[in-house]
């Protein structure tokens, strides 16, 4: 889409953020190699942000050898993302490559590590961020989902191209960490950034078709845990997953995940958390997903080896032991 057409939102966000913006054409210009990163245990945000940086810069520089790497996801590899690459020790060792990092700002959670080897690093991220990585960097918490930044970045970006396959995943991006724009971090640039991928040729329903289709064992998980969860006092909803229930409901420890918005348009919940026994041996764990209403629950991620966003944020917990004090906790927060 030509800048000429574009909506002024989109404008006046990429002229407030010209300088960075020029850092990051500057550095991909430069560079003949490019490695897109993004963080562990992607979601929609995560891969849609990666694969629409990976397509634009495809169609954009033919002439350039771009790939995209990370651990792939249990239910969207291969139904809705392809399969990340496999790129050996020795690609890393022996290329002067740019590392454009999505979606994350921990280095720990980065899906690659090594994206340490790169000559220059860029991040296109939302979430806030302790220690910058990069050399170049945007990075917006207000904003929706990492897709809605990476997305302006190059629509601003004079003389490009956004061909529909990348206006189709930044825009998965962008439906996932908006909750389809349910959430309050939708904003009028977020409708603006859509609009203009819309305006590529984009399908929806074919999109949304791939991004929810669902089947019968998620179908029999969800009644379980219809008829399993538990209300605190001051309205947090959650549920367990333990591993022995993933395997009776033939799902892992993601499908499980997925049910927790379930609870999101119920008056008198507040909060609701999905807990699932991730048994991996190198990182043994329960994992919760934590999404709030209104307040802003980030900082009890935090407490649990976890963050994210106000009200979309993961934790961790060792064992079942420390639930109940999880709980406790996040409870209080709406006892206030
Ligand atoms: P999830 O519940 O895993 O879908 O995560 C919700 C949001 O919290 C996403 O934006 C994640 O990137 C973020 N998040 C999840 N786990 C962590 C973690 N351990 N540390 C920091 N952020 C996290």
């Amino acid at each position: 889409m030509a800048a000429s057409k574009l909506d002024s939102i989109i404008l006046e966000y990429g002229k407030a953020h010209k300088k960075e913006y020029k850092a990051i054409y500057r550095a991909i210009e430069r560079y003949d190699k490019i490695v897109v990163f993004r963080h562990l245990k992607p979601d929609y945000d995560a891969q849609g942000t990666q694969m629409g940086v990976y397509t634009f810069l495809k169609d954009n520089f033919p002439e350039k050898e771009i790939h995209y790497v990370g651990d792939n996801h249990v239910t969207f590899t291969p139904r809705l993302f392809p399969e990340t690459e496999n790129l050996s020790n020795d690609w890393f060792t022996s290329n002067k490559f740019l590392a454009i990092i999505c979606d994350v700002g921990d280095p720990e959670r980065i899906a690659d590590p090594r994206f340490k080897h790169a000559k220059y690093k860029v991040k296109i991220d939302h979430h806030p961020c302790k220690k910058e990585i990069a050399r170049a960097s945007v990075c917006d918490t207000e904003l929706a989902a990492a897709a809605e930044l990476a997305a302006d970045i190059f629509l601003n970006w004079k003389g490009k191209t956004m061909s529909v396959e990348a206006a189709y995943w930044f825009y998965i991006g962008i439906v996932g960490d908006s909750g389809r724009f349910l959430f309050s971090s939708t904003s009028p640039h977020t409708f603006s950034v859509a609009q203009a991928l819309l305006a590529t040729g984009l399908k929806l329903s074919p999109l949304y078709q791939k991004m929810y289709e669902k089947d019968i064992d998620s179908l029999r998980s969800l009644a379980y845990v219809l008829s399993h969860f538990q209300v605190s006092p001051h309205g947090v909803a959650y549920y367990c997953l333990p591993k022995d229930v993933q395997e009776e409901l033939h799902i892992t420890p993601e499908q499980g995940k997925e049910h927790v918005n379930t609870f999101s348009n119920i008056r008198g919940i507040n909060a609701w958390c999905s807990i699932t026994e991730d048994p991996n041996p190198k990182d043994y764990c329960w994992r919760i997903s934590i999404r709030s209403k209104g307040k802003d629950i980030s900082g009890i991620a935090n407490k649990y080896e976890g963050g994210g966003h106000a009200q979309a944020s993961g934790a961790k917990i060792k064992d079942l032991t420390v639930l109940p004090r999880f709980i406790a906790d996040l409870d209080a927060l709406f006892a206030e």
